[in-house]
């Protein structure tokens, strides 16, 4: 288990400890099944992941659990696709842009220094000060690339 791991299973309990939630074993065994997975998934994929540890728990729990999560800060919602909604990893995950596959949904992830120079440079003659970006392109991954 990496320091990131660690550090963001102590947010958690510092987040339900502030807000007068209970540590359960059902909301430790998600924690660590979302920690363990690729940095973007559905709650579905979360649910399956999950029971195989603990068969007992719902996806309403998942849900629920997921809300938690991105209450505080672990987890960010998204939606890449329109119906789809996603979690991605957001403790200590740094900024990054998406790649998006319009038929299967899988969601890459890269970090472009001279696209990042270049939307500062547009902004700053645009008189803007940059907060924040979102970039997301959408197309056809390697595996789905029509023939
Ligand atoms: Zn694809
Ligand atoms: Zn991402």
């Amino acid at each position: 288990m990496g320091p990131a791991k660690v550090k963001a299973r102590e947010e958690f309990a510092r987040y339900l400890q502030e807000n007068g939630l209970k540590g359960s074993q059902q909301r430790s065994h998600i924690l660590e099944s979302f920690l363990s997975m690729p940095p973007h998934l559905s709650a579905e994929e979360l649910h399956r992941q999950v029971a195989t540890v603990d068969e007992g728990i719902g996806l309403s729990t998942i849900y629920r659990t997921l809300r938690l999560l991105c209450d505080a800060g672990l987890a960010k919602q998204r939606h890449f696709q329109e119906g789809r909604s996603c979690f991605e990893q957001a403790f200590e995950h740094h900024h990054h842009d998406h790649l998006i596959c319009v038929s299967c949904g899988r969601i890459e992830e890269f970090i472009c220094e001279e696209i990042e120079t270049r939307q500062d440079q547009v902004a700053d003659q645009h008189g803007f000060t940059l907060t924040h970006h979102r970039l997301d392109l959408y197309g056809h991954c390697a595996d789905c690339k029509p023939e």
